[in-house]
């Protein structure tokens, strides 16, 4: 209680509030994380989402895809932390998001300022011609999927193994990850690299780092300032009301 007491002090008076987001956040909206119990990995071989892998067998990687994320992401909807984080913003609290996640729910939730570091599921990218095309305007039944415009092979339009970060997330990342004084870390192991370096670039410029999540991360013992143990939702309800009061 009273590092919740401490933390909802500390995003109360925050002058630049900035929560980095993973796959953790959007557990309880019945998406699976990659790691732990019950995780993507239980499951699959990541070497489906390997950029070389995807190029060479497009019709074993794309069923294995729509599977784990678009038949579930699809039906998902935003849960109590997303929507917390979308009130801070709202009432000028929260500045932005930075997420890893790549399913549109912050967005759904009502957050307009939300930076997609490893891109989204919304839009398939053509490996051929380079142009995008929205999921909706797709034929997904397709195996592979491909372009309607080329007839060339269609990738989801998030970040694969082997692909670097889309440069314009990346610099605004960094920049807000500067610029901030709180730096919420919520539902993220630490593990994925570059995006995990982000909050050490935070810490480093002195803002205070608070992170929740339902177990220790590669974080808590380094630079949590505030390690808050619990779900998501649990946890950002609970400050929520704390700053309220
Ligand atoms: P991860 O799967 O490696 O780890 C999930 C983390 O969330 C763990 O630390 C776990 O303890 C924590 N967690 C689980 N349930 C929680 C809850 N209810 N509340 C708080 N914390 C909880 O995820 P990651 O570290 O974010 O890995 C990043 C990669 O996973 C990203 O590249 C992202 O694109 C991808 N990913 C995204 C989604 C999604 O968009 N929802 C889903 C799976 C994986």
């Amino acid at each position: 209680m009273k590092d919740l007491q401490l933390a909802a002090a500390q995003i109360g008076k925050a002058r630049h509030l900035v929560a980095f987001t993973g796959a953790g956040i959007s557990a309880e909206s019945g998406i699976p994380t990659f790691r732990g119990k019950g995780g993507i990995w239980d499951q699959y071989d990541p070497i489906i989402l390997d950029i070389d892998y995807f190029k060479q067998h497009a019709d074993k990687a794309w069923p294995l895809i729509k599977d784990m994320f678009y038949n579930v992401i699809d039906k998902a909807q935003p849960n109590p932390a997303h929507r917390v984080l979308a009130h801070w913003e709202q009432s000028g609290l929260l500045r932005t998001i930075i997420t890893q996640n790549i399913d549109n729910l912050h967005q759904k939730a009502g957050n307009k300022h939300v930076i997609e570091f490893h891109g989204n599921t919304r839009d398939l990218v053509c490996l051929n011609c380079h142009k995008t095309t929205p999921v909706s305007q797709a034929d997904m039944s397709q195996n592979p999927v491909t372009c309607p415009h080329c007839g060339g092979l269609l990738k989801p339009d998030f970040v694969f193994f082997g692909e670097p970060i889309p440069a314009a997330a990346y610099q605004k990342s960094l920049k807000q990850s500067l610029d901030a004084d709180v730096y919420l870390i919520i539902g993220t192991t630490g593990i994925i690299m570059p995006a995990s370096l982000l909050p050490y670039e935070a810490q480093k410029n002195g803002a205070t780092i608070i992170e929740i999540n339902v177990s220790p991360s590669n974080y808590t013992d380094s630079i949590s300032d505030i390690f808050l143990q619990g779900k998501a939702s649990d946890i950002l309800k609970q400050l929520d009301h704390l700053i309220l009061s």
